[in-house]
């Protein structure tokens, strides 16, 4: 298939893209290159990148160094099993991992993506009570406007409207949820702010092996940002009820909340930690659940002694290696000045929004900046006026947001907020 055209109607009729429908009346736009912060369409468009790839490509793309990690790592080691052997790209990720998360997190598991570290996590946890004499603990609460991934255990974290749990009902388990937190960042979360969690360990905590959620900022969820006292209290819950606390910064480690972890910014620790998405700066599919040594000498000494989980790929070299290329780019920028000022210019460019009719709410987050409407998006209609301004800009539900590249450059970041501006105000929604 050498013409464009032969590909891209063989695309429609027969792949699947993420929650899409085969043959649907909606654009798939087909992209032959990337540099920067630039996507290069098929019939040499140009548009400037607004998504990082869904929060991954925070060094834009075609990064010389990244490439050259890869290169190189491809010539001396593509992959190998994980089983029974071992390679240097994956303990020198796991030392770095270790490095730079909270200071009690000392053991590293890699899988392939985000939703696979969510299943390992909750396994480490049953696995975890199951040695500590409380088979009993086997579920998991959580707070609504969730979302920790598409697989059924992972799924069954999710918002149960958005997580579509009514479809799934006869075979997703059943876990326990609070109402997700109205207490919002940068405000106090007055006394009873946890009220929804409180009841739910009080009723239920002998049966629960973990309470998870996103630190701060609830993604794909809702893109809402909650307060740090509300993180803090849930850590002090934890303790109190005796459940472990994991925490889903695959959306937000590395950067993007303006801490390199988004739990930072409650001092709090977790028992449990997944991180993935950037890890990799968009270049391969990784991610890794951390914890303490507590659980893993815990579930090391225990029955079966062994953790029951092995991923074909586990540990991938390709990835480990440009992961530690990635995570060695940005501890060498200086990327927290860099999200300050991309904060201040979502700040300032998507403000205009506040004063349209449309609009319910604009929301700032460090590298994150959202555009709440009314109403949802008519996303064929949307998508189109975005290209259409040059940029690639992908709402869903109610909520347009940006989430660019750490290295932009102030005059494409003005042109993705002003193109919001135009779209939301122009276009037919
Ligand atoms: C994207 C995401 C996941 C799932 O990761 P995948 O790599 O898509 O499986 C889990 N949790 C959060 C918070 C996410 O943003």
């Amino acid at each position: 298939m050498s013409h464009s055209e032969d590909w891209i109607a063989f695309d429609k009729a027969h792949v699947w893209h993420p929650y899409s429908a085969i043959g649907a009346d909606l654009p798939v736009y087909p992209v032959v290159s990337a540099d920067g912060v630039r996507i290069t369409l098929a019939d040499g468009r140009e548009l400037i990148d607004g998504m990082s790839s869904w929060w991954c490509a925070i060094h834009g793309y075609n990064h010389p160094q990244m490439n050259r990690a890869i290169a190189e790592q491809a010539e001396q080691l593509a992959h190998v099993m994980f089983g029974g052997l071992t390679h240097q790209p994956a303990a020198d990720l796991a030392k770095k991992l270790i490095e730079i998360t909270p200071e009690t997190l000392r053991t590293v598991f890699f899988s392939d993506s985000g939703s696979v570290s969510v299943e390992v996590a909750m396994k480490m946890a049953i696995q975890y009570w199951h040695d500590k004499g409380l088979p009993e603990k086997q579920r998991f609460l959580t707070i609504r406007k969730g979302y920790h991934g598409d697989t059924f255990g992972a799924m069954s974290l999710c918002d149960p409207v958005t997580g579509m749990h009514n479809l799934f009902s006869e075979i997703l388990p059943k876990q326990h949820f609070a109402d997700a937190p109205t207490c919002y960042f940068g405000h106090p979360c007055k006394g009873d702010g946890a009220k929804g969690l409180t009841d739910k360990l009080k009723q239920h905590h002998h049966e629960i092996a973990a309470l998870v959620l996103e630190p701060i900022v609830q993604g794909v969820g809702g893109m809402r940002f909650y307060s740090v006292e509300y993180l803090k209290e849930v850590r002090r819950l934890c303790d109190q009820f005796g459940v472990l606390l994991i925490l889903d910064e695959i959306a937000t480690g590395f950067g993007r909340t303006g801490k390199l972890f988004a739990c930072e910014y409650a001092d709090v620790t977790p028992d449990i930690m997944c991180v993935g998405k950037s890890l990799t700066g968009g270049y391969m599919s990784l991610a890794a659940t951390l914890t303490t040594e507590e659980i893993s000498q815990t579930i090391s000494r225990g029955d079966p002694g062994l953790f029951m989980h092995g991923p074909t790929f586990m540990a991938n070299p390709l990835a480990c290696r440009v992961a530690l290329t990635s995570i060695d780019l940005l501890l060498n920028s200086p990327w927290q000045e860099r999200i300050k000022n991309i904060e201040q210019r979502l700040q300032q460019g998507l403000s205009p929004c506040r004063e349209l009719p449309q609009v319910e709410e604009v929301r700032v987050l460090g590298a994150i900046g959202v555009v709440e409407l009314k109403k949802p998006v008519e996303m064929k209609h949307i998508q189109q006026c975005f290209v259409d301004a040059g940029v690639w800009i992908r709402p869903f539900g109610k909520l347009v947001y940006l989430m660019p590249p750490f290295i932009i450059e102030e005059d494409d970041l003005n042109k993705l907020t002003s193109a919001v501006v135009d779209v939301v105000e122009r276009c037919p929604i």
